[in-house]
C-alpha cells in the first residue's frame, strides 16, 4: 500500500499544498521548523484519522483558519481510492472515502501504518507505564482480543480498588467482597500476560535483526518481559500462580488500599549486549533500539495482512553516525513499503545507498519542493 498523492488546506503551518509521492522513500529535508514534521503528521492523520502528537484536532488548525481539510490518493494491491478528512468545528472531524462519509471507528484500522518521532524515545528512557502503554496499543492494534481483555482487565481492577480503598485498613475485612473481581483479574489478567509476552517475542526477534543491521552485527538487541507474577513460563499454569499469589497479599493490599500485582505494574527489559538500555544505553544507541523496535513493528503488520505498513521516521538521523544513516537508509529504499523521513541534518547525502529508489523535497516555511 502506498499513498501516491497528499493536499493540505490550512493544516499546521501549511495553507495550500499539493504533493505527488514515491512508493518507496521520499525524503523531507530542510531548517528548524519550517513543516517537516507537520507533513508526516498530516500523512499519518490521513491515514488514521488522529494525530500522533495531539488529541486536540484544534491543534491542526492553521492559526487563525476556522477548517482544515486533508486529501490523499492511496493504492492498495488491488484497489486505489480517495480519502478525505475534514474538520470544521464546532463539528466533529469528517471522513469520506471516495466521497462516503465514513465513522472513525470504521476507518481507524483501516491502514498499516508505524510512526518513529523523537517522543518515542521516552520509551527507552522513562519508567514502565510508556513501555506498558507501547505493548498495549500496538498489540491491540494487531489482535483485537487483546484489546478486549485489557479493558475487561482494568474494568475489574479500578472495581477491586475501589473496594480496597474503601476498606483501607479495616480489621474485620471480608474477603468474599473480593472474590468476584479475583477472579475476573486472573482470568482477564493472564490472557492480557499471554498476549504481550507473545506480543514481545514475536517483536523481539524482527527487532532483533533490524537491530543487529543497523550496528553491522556489533550489538546485539533483547527484550524480557518482567511480570509482577512470578511463574514459570508455562501458560498453563499462568492462572493458578496468579491466583495464589494474589491471595497470599490479600492483607498487604488491604494495608495499601490498592492491588499490588498484576499486569497493569508489569514491564519489559531493553537491553543491549546483556545491559539495560536505559540505565547504561548511549543516547545513539536508544535511538537505535526504538527504531529496531519500530521496524520489528513495520514485520509484524506486513506478516499479518496483505498490504505492506507505511512507515514514518521524524528527524531520524540526529545522533547516528554516518554508518548507522546508511544502513537505515538502505534498508528504507529497500524495503517494498513506503517511507517517508525527515531530517534537519545535510548527513544523509553522504548515501549513495537511496538513489533511483526516492524523492526528495525541501521544505521551507510551509511550502515543500522537489529537489
Ligand atoms: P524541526 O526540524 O525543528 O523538528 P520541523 O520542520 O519539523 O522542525 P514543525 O514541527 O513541522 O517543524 O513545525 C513548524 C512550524 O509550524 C513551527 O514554527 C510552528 O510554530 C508551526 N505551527 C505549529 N502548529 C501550527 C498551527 N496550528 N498553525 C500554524 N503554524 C503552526
Ligand atoms: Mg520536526
Amino acid at each position: 500500500m502506498f499513498l501516491a498523492a497528499l493536499k493540505l488546506i490550512n493544516f499546521r503551518n501549511y495553507d495550500r499544498q499539493e504533493l505527488t509521492f514515491h512508493p518507496r522513500l521520499n525524503i523531507f529535508t530542510g531548517l528548524n521548523a519550517q513543516g517537516k514534521t507537520n507533513l508526516l503528521e498530516a500523512v499519518y492523520c490521513l491515514a488514521v484519522s488522529r494525530s500522533f502528537r495531539t488529541n486536540q484536532e484544534s491543534e491542526l488548525l492553521r492559526f487563525g483558519s476556522d477548517f482544515f481539510y486533508l486529501e490523499g490518493n492511496f493504492q492498495k494491491k488491488k484497489e486505489c481510492y480517495q480519502v478525505g478528512i475534514g474538520y470544521r468545528p464546532p463539528r466533529r472531524l469528517q471522513i469520506k472515502l471516495n466521497g462516503k462519509t465514513l465513522k472513525r471507528a470504521e476507518y481507524l484500522h483501516r491502514h498499516p501504518v508505524v510512526v518513529f518521532s523523537p517522543d518515542d524515545l521516552l520509551l527507552v528512557k522513562e519508567g514502565p507505564s510508556i513501555r506498558r502503554r507501547f505493548l498495549d496499543t500496538e498489540g491491540s492494534r494487531l489482535k483485537p482480543l487483546y484489546y478486549r481483555r485489557l479493558r475487561d482487565y482494568y474494568r475489574a481492577l479500578q472495581q477491586r480498588n475501589r473496594i480496597l480503598k474503601e476498606y483501607r485498613g479495616s480489621r474485620s475485612f471480608d474477603y468474599s467482597l473480593l472474590e468476584p473481581w479475583d477472579q475476573a483479574l486472573v482470568k482477564f489478567g493472564s490472557t492480557v500476560m499471554e498476549e504481550r509476552i507473545k506480543f514481545l517475542g514475536a517483536l523481539e526477534s524482527r527487532a532483533r535483526s533490524h537491530f543487529a543491521t543497523l550496528t553491522a552485527e556489533s550489538e546485539s538487541l533483547s527484550l524480557r518481559y518482567l511480570p509482577t507474577i512470578k511463574f514459570n513460563g508455562d501458560f498453563e499454569l499462568l492462572e493458578s500462580a496468579f491466583r495464589e499469589q494474589l491471595t497470599a497479599g490479600h492483607s498487604a493490599e488491604l494495608r495499601r488500599g490498592t492491588t499490588l500485582i498484576g499486569p497493569h505494574l508489569d514491564d519489559f527489559a531493553v537491553m543491549i549486549n546483556g545491559c539495560d538500555v536505559r540505565k547504561y544505553g548511549s543516547q545513539g544507541q536508544q535511538r537505535t533500539v526504538v527504531l529496531a523496535l519500530k521496524m520489528g513493528e513495520v514485520d509484524l503488520f506486513n506478516s499479518a495482512g496483505d498490504e505492506q505498513a507505511i512507515l514514518l521516521l521524524d528527524d531520524i538521523f540526529s545522533e547516528f553516525d554516518e554508518e548507522r544513516s546508511n544502513h537505515l537508509l538502505q534498508f528504507l529504499s529497500c524495503r517494498e513499503g513506503q517511507s517517508f523521513l525527515t531530517t534537519a541534518s545535510p548527513s544523509w547525502k553522504h548515501s549513495q545507498n537511496c538513489s533511483g529508489q526516492s524523492k526528495i523535497y525541501t521544505v521551507y516555511r510551509g511550502k515543500i519542493k522537489i529537489d
